[in-house]
């Protein structure tokens, strides 16, 4: 069976169209659900579903592997995501961690983050608008039975802090010495007055950050090598190079922290739009925590004896923002022998499967060996099984959901112990003994050698 590619069939649409149609996609197979759907949702804020569980997997494992794993200089930690609030009176963000509000005075009186509208009138209902107030974005709760101001506590609205108040504890618990980095990957949670673009800007989301801490004027150079680094790993997922840029803040830009900060963009159907940021934070951070919490933080330099504060490099990058931008930059529609093909062309590195095993029919003559071939590639491969519906409808919906690869068992497969490999992306198939099923499986995923 061949399956006939049209050139020239219309791309995949730009603009909201996009989103939409990978919103709808993403809840019909099973990456993400709205929250809580059946009380009608929770604004902003989404679950995984099977699919989108092993996709984030992956893309984490990959982050963790490159940033903390594969390193010898980098440790990882997990705090909880409720810190003593002084935390965050020291990191500035009780006070400042707050984005411009204004309200609508005419129809419809939506709220909007004025910084991120174009004019100066209602985008919904071209109404007039409110001066401007400070609203901030940290979600606030209660620790113990009484609910006054002594037990409000902040649900973190990022992880980085995690890092800087362990500082100490990571020094003298290991043998690390400048430069060396702790990372953590946890979730966050900010209450956003705009949020949207599907999972772009959620209220609760979860984050992938690293401290890098080096001596003074090293920073700079330290900083211009995380920034390729994080860029190659964007690649390595299978991100497309022209879809992503490297942005340097301009001045005014800078966080009340930064010394300089770059993001890594993404050409996003709405527009460029952060992907992750990169900041340099000079000592901020472990000045701010030794000022209030009274301890010291400095290092003690084994050469000169003298105690330093570290600076530090931080890239920062969402895990649900990464996942929707594998997602966006897989997503390709093409017409086969007159039929619209969707297909998400995903990295092998964070398909959800590696591999889907099909029977041709549901004959029973032919269940057993597939299933007893899923069973072994199961081992070493991220396995699906399928045996509903017709050969053609099961590989579409591979295709949907970016299986790069498809493992047909048919009649043949009783005499010649053989099934045909289906290719994705090219649609090609051959023809494999089941002995070297896994070898060959391996090889067209690139993990071979
Ligand atoms: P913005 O200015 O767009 O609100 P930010 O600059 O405050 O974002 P950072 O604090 O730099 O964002 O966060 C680091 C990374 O965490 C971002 O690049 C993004 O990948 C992720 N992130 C931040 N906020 C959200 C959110 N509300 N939803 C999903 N991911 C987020």
């Amino acid at each position: 069976m061949t399956e006939e590619i049209e050139t020239g069939a219309p791309a995949a649409e730009d603009g909201q169209g996009l989103i939409e149609k990978l919103t709808s996609l993403a809840k019909r197979r099973g990456f993400v659900f709205p929250s809580s759907e059946i009380y009608g949702g929770l604004n902003a804020v989404w679950d995984y579903g099977p699919l989108g569980v092993r996709l984030r997997r992956r893309v984490r494992e990959s982050w963790w592997r490159r940033v903390v794993e594969g390193r010898s200089d980098v440790e990882g930690i997990e705090c909880s995501i409720l810190m003593n609030p002084r935390v965050w009176v020291a990191s500035g963000h009780v006070d400042a961690f707050t984005d411009p509000l204004v309200d609508c005075l005419g129809r419809c009186h939506m709220r909007w983050r004025q910084d991120q509208l174009d004019g100066d009138r209602c985008p919904n209902c071209g109404g007039a608008l409110s001066p401007a107030r400070r609203f901030n974005l940290l979600f606030r709760t209660f620790v113990g039975p009484v609910e006054d101001d002594t037990a409000r506590v902040y649900l973190r609205p990022e992880t980085a802090q995690g890092m800087f108040v362990n500082f100490k504890n990571v020094l003298q618990s290991t043998r690390q010495r400048l430069p060396f980095g702790i990372a953590q990957i946890g979730r966050s949670f900010r209450n956003e007055i705009s949020p949207g673009n599907f999972i772009f800007r959620s209220r609760e989301f979860e984050q992938m950050e690293m401290e890098w801490f080096c001596s003074p004027g090293e920073d700079e150079r330290w900083f211009d090598y995380w920034c390729q680094d994080q860029l190659q790993w964007f690649q390595d997922l299978g991100i497309r190079r022209e879809n992503l840029r490297l942005r340097p803040h301009a001045g005014e830009e800078l966080a009340h922290y930064a010394l300089g900060a770059t993001d890594i963009e993404y050409r996003f159907p709405f527009g460029w739009g952060e992907l992750e940021g990169i900041a340099r934070r000079g000592d901020y951070d472990l000045r701010r925590h030794q000022e209030v919490s009274g301890r010291d933080l400095g290092y003690p330099d084994p050469i000169t004896g003298q105690s330093l504060l570290p600076y530090v490099v931080e890239p920062a990058v969402g895990v649900d923002r990464t996942a929707l931008t594998v997602l966006l930059d897989a997503y390709d529609e093409e017409e086969v022998r007159g039929e619209r093909r969707v297909v998400l062309r995903l990295a092998p590195s964070v398909a959800p499967y590696e591999v889907a095993v099909l029977p041709l029919s549901k004959h029973a003559d032919l269940v057993g060996p597939a299933r007893q071939v899923a069973a072994e590639l199961r081992g070493a491969l991220a396995t699906d099984y399928d045996e509903t519906q017709s050969i053609g409808r099961r590989y579409r919906r591979q295709d949907e959901i970016g299986t790069p690869l498809a493992v047909t068992v048919d009649f043949e497969s009783l005499q010649d112990h053989a099934a045909t490999i289906r290719e994705r992306d090219s649609m090609e198939q051959v023809r494999v003994g089941f002995d070297r099923l896994l070898e060959v499986c391996r090889e067209k995923l690139g993990l071979a050698g």
